[in-house]
């Protein structure tokens, strides 16, 4: 099983364990349930808290290689 980590608390876990989340055209953070999207991606725990410090990770920009404003998707629950 591959190993990804946590861009929130840096945990590394098993891949399936971790929800994928990448960038929307408009530099919204989207879950990307399938697996297919095909920009950058990142992978985040499932717990609330890991989820809501997603915007207080100041190294978002390096890790979508973006300079823009990064904001949550409305759907992103
Ligand atoms: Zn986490």
């Amino acid at each position: 099983m591959p190993i990804r980590t946590c861009i929130t608390c840096g945990m590394k876990r098993e891949k399936r364990d971790l929800i994928r989340i990448a960038l929307n055209m408009h530099n919204q953070l989207v879950k990307d349930i399938s697996g297919k999207m095909k920009s950058r991606g990142a992978y985040v725990c499932p717990s609330k808290s890991c989820q809501e410090g997603l915007l207080k990770n100041n190294r978002l920009n390096r890790i979508f290689r973006t300079s823009g404003e990064i904001t949550l998707d409305l759907l992103f629950k």
